[in-house]
């Protein structure tokens, strides 16, 4: 088909994330132009459901008049101001002292950034940091899993446990580690039960600590669920056991809450769902719905006493960015944090997870599907070549590729994690609009399947 002018333009010109840059010479993009509720429009006014929220982040959808209204106010009164040096701003405060009423764990304060790697990233120095003020300077290894998503900056790309995030990068670099990817139905062994590969996978962080020596080891860092892994649900028990391994090696537990954080699991944090605690979290994406790019990083108390400490010593807290805290993203973040109370958004998401699931599952006898997993509004289904054997289809017939664009035609937005569909889509979808969903999704595996015979 030939490319429209606009594509053709976007080709000469943009190099896009994320992106086979060879293929998209022949396919060229899909241009989109507006968006209501869960719906995205391209520029000649077809309607797609966006069932990947964006990139897991438009929990409120689009079009939001409050959402818009909050940014223009806000750009008017005070449009920036930054947090450096004793500055600081209404917005800001208020934010804070929201995610710390909301969190799960204790906090003592909330770091602003603008993404998910950026919260990631200061995670990581932070801990080297509060290493050095605590006087143990030889405690700094950070073990993340095979199969996480925690971003791409030269930091948080390392703990990113996926091969294309590394290969050629020169990543990861040294000190950041991976131990075993929680997926009982890839990784569980002939005979083991769940329970049984939960203990396996506790096990195995152990023996890396004990391995590489726990006074090396400075933190732990894990998704509740796995976004870009291929939506990865651990085992139960899971975090439990990973918890006693960590607490019995002073391993400092950060939950990546960038995806889970704000209802996608039914809660407010995907920690509570998995019986996670851990000491510092990371959010971004629905913080704001994406409707500004915001991230924080909460930490706790002792991390916050090493700052002072470091302070002390060098004059400063080296650390934060320009856009730290951002007046205009912290409006946007408090007023879809208020929305979510008042709307009661996370309540009705739970409420409406066992629709959600229930369709899930019921594409697993699909005959191309191997696995159908999810919890909350979140899910995925991995497409294999052979059920019983759980064969997978060679990574070069990219089917999953294939499927996202028949789901396309279908007027549907998913994301192929490999031969895993994701779908992930507003948390104000409405029960109408999930058995919808599901019809595209049907409809995409028929014709999926027509092309894996
Ligand atoms: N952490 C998780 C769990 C994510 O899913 C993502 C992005 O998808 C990130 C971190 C990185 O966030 P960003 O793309 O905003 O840098």
């Amino acid at each position: 088909m030939a490319l429209t002018n606009l594509q053709v333009r976007d080709l000469e010109t943009v190099l896009h994330p994320y992106t086979n840059q060879a293929t998209i010479r022949d396919t060229g993009t899909l241009v989109l132009e507006r968006a209501k509720g869960i719906y995205v429009y391209d520029v000649d006014g077809k309607p797609y459901i966006e069932g990947m929220a964006g990139l897991w982040c438009t929990a409120l959808g689009y079009g939001n008049e409050e959402l818009a209204e909050t940014a223009y106010e806000q750009m008017k009164k005070l449009s920036f101001t930054h947090l450096f040096g004793g500055k600081s701003h209404d917005p800001a405060i208020e934010l804070a002292e929201k995610l710390k009423e909301k969190a799960p764990v204790p906090i003592s304060k909330v770091f602003f950034v603008c993404s998910g790697s950026e919260a990631n990233d200061s995670q990581i120095k932070m801990v080297w940091y509060m290493n050095n003020a605590l006087g143990r300077p030889q405690k700094k290894k950070i073990i993340s899993r095979l199969r996480a998503y925690h971003g791409v900056t030269i930091a948080s790309a390392s703990l990113t446990g996926l091969p294309a995030n590394h290969t050629d990068f020169d990543l990861p670099i040294s000190g950041i580690l991976h131990t075993s990817c929680p997926h009982y139905y890839r990784f569980g062994l002939e005979g083991e039960t769940e329970e049984e590969f939960a203990s396996r996978c506790a096990q195995d962080l152990e023996d890396m600590i004990l391995r590489e020596g726990p006074d090396t080891v400075a933190a732990f860092i894990a998704e509740p669920v796995m976004g870009a892994g291929g939506v990865i649900v651990p085992p139960k028990g899971y975090f439990e056991k990973i918890m006693a391994v960590c607490r019995r090696y002073d391993v400092y537990m950060i939950a990546d809450e960038v995806i889970c954080g704000f209802g996608r699991l039914g809660e407010w944090f995907g920690s509570s769902v998995l019986g996670y605690k851990p000491d510092a979290i990371s959010v971004a994406k629905a913080l704001t719905s994406a409707y500004m790019p915001v991230g924080a990083v909460m930490i706790p108390e002792e991390m916050y006493q090493a700052t002072i400490i470091e302070s002390k010593k060098t004059g400063t807290f080296g650390h934060g960015f320009t856009y730290s805290g951002h007046p205009v993203g912290a409006a946007v973040a408090l007023k879809t944090l208020e929305i979510y109370e008042r709307d009661r958004i996370i309540e009705k998401a739970a409420a409406k997870a066992p629709q959600f699931q229930a369709h899930l599952q019921a594409l697993a006898d699909h005959p191309l599907v191997g696995e159908a997993r999810g919890v909350g509004l979140v899910g995925a289904l991995e497409m294999v070549a052979h059920k019983p054997t759980k064969k997978a289809f060679e990574a070069k017939a990219g089917l999953g590729a294939y499927a996202t664009a028949i789901a396309q035609e279908e007027g549907l937005i998913i994301r192929n994690l490999g031969d895993s569909l994701a779908i992930c889509p507003p948390l104000i979808i409405t029960p109408e609009e999930i058995d919808d969903l599901f019809d595209r999704v049907a409809r995409t595996l028929d014709r999926t399947l027509d092309k894996a015979k």
